[in-house]
């Protein structure tokens, strides 16, 4: 453990800054690199903070995989593409997806593994699991080389930056944090003046929200968006985003602080929690076509990975396995795409160029 911790981190940017913006929080808590959550452990797994779909079964990165390919194909099974995931975590997905697709003809050769990654712990992990499929990392999707790109982010978008900001009788102000001058802890204080990030904010809502609602803007998450839709627009591709999320720009705090699968108070836990907030698929896929790219979904993951044969892939599985083994699957099976698991609170969506058929599971 370093001497200093993210928490005098952070009081010394306060007690040299003034209050900071939850983006500055958001970044430092998740990425910084000596102090991040990210940069200092392995949180994922039953004996970590949380268990992703990746990690809950191999039929989920093999289903991705195949999506992949078949996109691919799509394109015109071109020579060359960049196949690229953001926040890869353990490597988990990118090791299924590719085992899965080895039988696909020509997909692998055409292949080039990029990955989008802030740990360097993670990094590390990644490279083993890889190592036969040689990956580039990249700090920034800005980063990522020219050229054709499929690329995924599972659980990505939800680890990125968000401002909150609250309505009061004269407008919006941005929640900041501080620290009680009495106590020391952290707390959260309202800036005095207007907020410029209500700009952000869904015309929908600036007209109807009431004094204490609170709205969330993640411009570093229309950012990546923006620099995908562009890249594909322009030298095609597509995107396939899967996160906790809704389809509709709404108000509310969704910020969210999880440890040892439970959710935990934000303040009282900085530094030691995973910190995500609700992805809003609406904005990002206003950015999308804004860059002149189509937005399909988003769907909930219980259909996406119905449509594209979670069910079939379960059987054939368990067909082979021992009894103790099927149980597992099935289980795995039903936490994936089952209404009150995951399958309804993480939703689906696919960008893609304007003219491009729907990818497999947007069909519909
Ligand atoms: N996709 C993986 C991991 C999800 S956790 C899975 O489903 O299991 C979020 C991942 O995004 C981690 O790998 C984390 O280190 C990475 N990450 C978070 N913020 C990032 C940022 N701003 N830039 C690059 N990577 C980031």
């Amino acid at each position: 453990m370093s001497a200093v911790s993210l928490l005098d981190h952070l009081r010394r940017r306060v007690a040299a800054e003034g209050p900071l913006s939850l983006p500055e929080v958001m970044a430092d808590t998740l990425t910084h690199p000596r102090f991040g959550y990210y940069a200092t452990r392995d949180p994922f797994g039953a004996g970590g903070d949380f268990v992703t779909a990746p990690e809950v079964s191999q039929m989920f990165g093999e289903l991705i995989g195949l999506w992949a390919a078949v996109v691919w194909q799509q394109m015109g099974s071109p020579g060359w593409v960049h196949l690229v995931e953001l926040g890869p975590g353990r490597g988990t997905l990118m090791a299924d997806a590719l085992r899965a697709t080895r039988p696909v003809p020509g997909f692998h050769t055409a292949l080039e593994i990029h990955l989008v990654e802030a740990s360097r712990t993670l990094r590390e992990i990644q490279g083993r699991v890889l190592s036969d499929y040689s990956p580039t990392w990249h700090d920034d999707v800005s980063h990522l080389p020219d050229g054709p790109a499929i690329v995924i982010a599972n659980e990505f978008f939800d680890a990125l930056p968000i401002a909150q900001l609250q309505r009061t009788g004269a407008g919006w102000h941005e929640r900041r944090l501080a620290f009680d001058p009495e106590s020391g802890a952290p707390i959260w204080t309202l800036t005095p003046g207007m907020s410029p990030l209500a700009a952000l904010v869904n015309p929908r809502i600036l007209a109807t929200a009431r004094p204490g609602d609170i709205a969330e803007v993640s411009p570093a998450s229309l950012s990546v968006a923006d620099v995908l839709a562009k890249r594909i627009v322009g030298q095609g591709g597509a995107a396939l985003v899967i996160d906790y999320g809704h389809a509709r720009s709404g108000v509310g705090d969704t910020l969210q602080a999880v440890q040892a699968h439970r959710p935990v108070d934000v303040l009282a836990t900085l530094g030691e929690a995973d910190l995500t907030a609700h992805v809003d698929f609406a904005a990002l896929a206003q950015v999308v076509k804004q860059a002149g790219g189509a937005a399909h979904g988003p769907t909930t993951q219980g259909a996406f990975l119905s449509a594209l044969g979670i069910v079939q892939r379960a059987q054939a599985l368990m067909a082979k396995a021992t009894p103790e083994q099927a149980r597992d699957i099935e289980a795995a099976t039903v936490r994936l795409i089952g209404p009150d698991e995951m399958g309804t609170l993480f939703k689906v969506a696919a960008w893609t160029g304007p003219m491009d058929a729907p990818p497999p599971g947007f069909e519909a």
